[in-house]
């Protein structure tokens, strides 16, 4: 059994948590939070072992009634790895106490690639990590971007990826963030900093990309133009990715007009929090006109690097080569059950 710690039990903690619980060769160990919130409650109702991740502040858990398990140290020092998903920059604030007690970590995205000694993606490199001491799971674009472009690198080639990533403006529960009534071009300045983060995982790909940020809690969604190698008939293309694990290629019959939709399927499917852990391309978006590619992508923010995590843990131990984690994985949390059951 592989021991796991979770540092950190937000967005991205507490979707980590229950995922390596399902899994059969993995155990989690507690899960860290520097206060007693709900989050805190719904940690331990779940049978989690709670540490307070600030020493300091543990008196408050035991005045809310929360017990707490220990410091964050101990979660650490009793842990094979630990998947840190603390907000962005205490991640690598964290690499000092991950190195003093000799266990690896894996960050998230919103920290610094310079800050870990390598980026992941499962479909793309996999194999470069293990033994590695400090692995960055890239963001929910990078992911949803570099997912798409490993088949096409692989069967075509590339020219150049031209993305517009047009953003939510937070998740459901950051009420601060925002535009609230706008669209907001974000970053003004081009490119956006995600084509050099997908750089981090293709060092070699040509990728331009821009960015915008839009009043919805839900989805992220891409316009993808990619200039291939050769020139494949958009059904080729269709079926590549229609064949890929973590690719929902949408038919067009669900009548899934946008995110919305999208989430409502998933939640009707029984997937927890309405998560939707692939990348949904919609079919009648894939278009090609001599080598360039067209298509439509939404990605769900807050559940695409949820299986990621989950491969990165054995990647990074050496403990399952890349195809067998991904299978073992996504049958576990059940990404296996495709969102349309057994019809394409
Ligand atoms: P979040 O704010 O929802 O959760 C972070 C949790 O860490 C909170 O429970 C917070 O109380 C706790 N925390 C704060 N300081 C801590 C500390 N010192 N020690 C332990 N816990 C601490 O954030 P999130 O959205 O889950 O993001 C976590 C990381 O994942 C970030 O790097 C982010 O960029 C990345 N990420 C987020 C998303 C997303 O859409 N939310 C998607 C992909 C990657």
């Amino acid at each position: 059994m592989i021991r796991v710690g979770i540092n950190g039990y937000g967005t991205i903690g507490k979707r980590v948590a229950a995922a390596v619980r399902a899994q059969p060769d993995m155990s989690v160990m507690g899960v860290a939070k520097t206060r007693p919130n709900h989050e805190a409650m719904t940690a331990v109702d779940n049978g989690f072992d709670l540490y307070a991740a600030i020493e300091e502040r543990r008196p408050r858990f035991g005045e809310a009634g929360i017990d707490i398990d220990g410091d964050v140290e101990a979660l650490v020092a009793q842990s094979d790895i630990v998947v840190d998903a603390c907000p962005s920059g205490i991640g690598a604030e964290n690499a000092a106490m991950y190195r003093e007690h000799d266990t690896p970590a894996l960050l998230q995205g919103g920290e610094d690639a310079d800050a870990v000694d390598a980026s992941f993606v499962s479909r793309a490199n996999y194999d470069s990590v293990e033994g590695a001491d400090l692995v960055r799971v890239v963001s929910c674009n990078t992911t949803g971007l570099s997912r798409l472009i490993a088949p096409l690198a692989e069967s075509y080639g590339i020219e150049k990826v031209r993305a517009t990533l047009v953003r939510r403006g937070g998740d459901q529960a950051q009420s601060g963030r925002g535009p609230i009534n706008d669209i907001l071009p974000d970053p003004v300045a081009l490119p956006s900093h995600h084509g050099p983060d997908v750089n981090t995982i293709f060092p070699d790909l040509a990728i331009d990309t821009l960015g915008l940020k839009v009043p919805a809690t839900l989805m992220h969604t891409h316009s993808i133009n990619v200039t291939l190698e050769s020139s494949p008939d958009a059904e080729r293309v269709r079926d590549l990715l229609a064949g890929e694990r973590r690719l929902f290629v949408i038919p067009e019959w669900l009548g899934l007009d946008g995110a919305g939709a999208i989430r409502e399927l998933a939640g009707d499917a029984g997937r927890p929090r309405g998560d939707v852990w692939e990348n949904c391309i919609w079919g009648e978006s894939i278009t090609v006109e001599g080598r360039d590619l067209y298509l439509f992508q939404a990605i769900h923010q807050e559940a695409d690097t949820v299986p990621e995590n989950v491969d990165a843990i054995r990647a990074v131990l050496g403990t399952a080569g890349a195809a067998e984690s991904i299978r073992r994985t996504d049958e576990a949390i059940g990404l296996d059950a495709a969102l349309t059951g057994s019809r394409t």
